[in-house]
């Protein structure tokens, strides 16, 4: 099993879509195992996007994304990290397939209304970014024998 950090941008809080991208990642059949609205600071996106510092769009994307609080989600599946960034799409909107979030709800490179861990390392330290340890669950799933083959969420990764 992985865990994937997951931030639903301002866009999506002021457009009421919350309810509509938190759906999409249940039905795909992520488990959610931390979920929590947060204004994010300064400091935080500073480090969160300490790739981008140099960025002509630095400012901008910052105060994009303190416009309003965010909700960050720690979801949970086999690969997890993969197929969330698959369901989110390209970073610009106006080039995400149809289907995918992006595809489906933006058409900016910037308002791009979600944000996906992108690999291991990144998911690793970005749940303990917007996280506290005990925000962050571990419950019992009845119905992983419906959602996966054993050997798959069996293995070790
Ligand atoms: N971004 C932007 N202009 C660009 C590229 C990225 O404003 O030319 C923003 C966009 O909101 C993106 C975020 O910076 O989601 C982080 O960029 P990254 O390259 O990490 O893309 P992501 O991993 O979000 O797809
Ligand atoms: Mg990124």
């Amino acid at each position: 099993m992985e865990r994937t950090l997951v931030l639903l941008k301002p866009g999506i809080i002021q457009r009421n879509l919350m309810g509509e991208i938190i759906t999409r990642f249940e039905r795909r059949g992520l488990r959610i195992v931390g979920m929590k609205m947060m204004q994010l600071t300064d400091e935080i996106l500073n480090e969160h996007y300490s790739h981008l510092v140099e960025k002509p769009f630095f400012q901008s994307l910052k105060d994009s994304m303190t416009a309003t609080p965010v909700v960050a989600l720690c979801l949970e599946g086999v690969d997890a990290i993969r197929v969330v960034r698959m369901m989110a799409g390209t970073t610009n909107g106006r080039n995400a397939a149809p289907g995918t979030i992006r595809g489906d709800y933006c058409v900016s490179n910037q308002q791009n209304v979600v944000h996906a861990s992108d690999g291991p390392h990144t998911a690793f330290d970005e749940i303990r970014r917007f996280f506290k340890s005990d925000e962050v669950f571990d419950f019992g799933m009845t119905n992983l024998d419906r959602l996966y083959a054993p050997d798959e969420y069996n293995r070790d990764e």
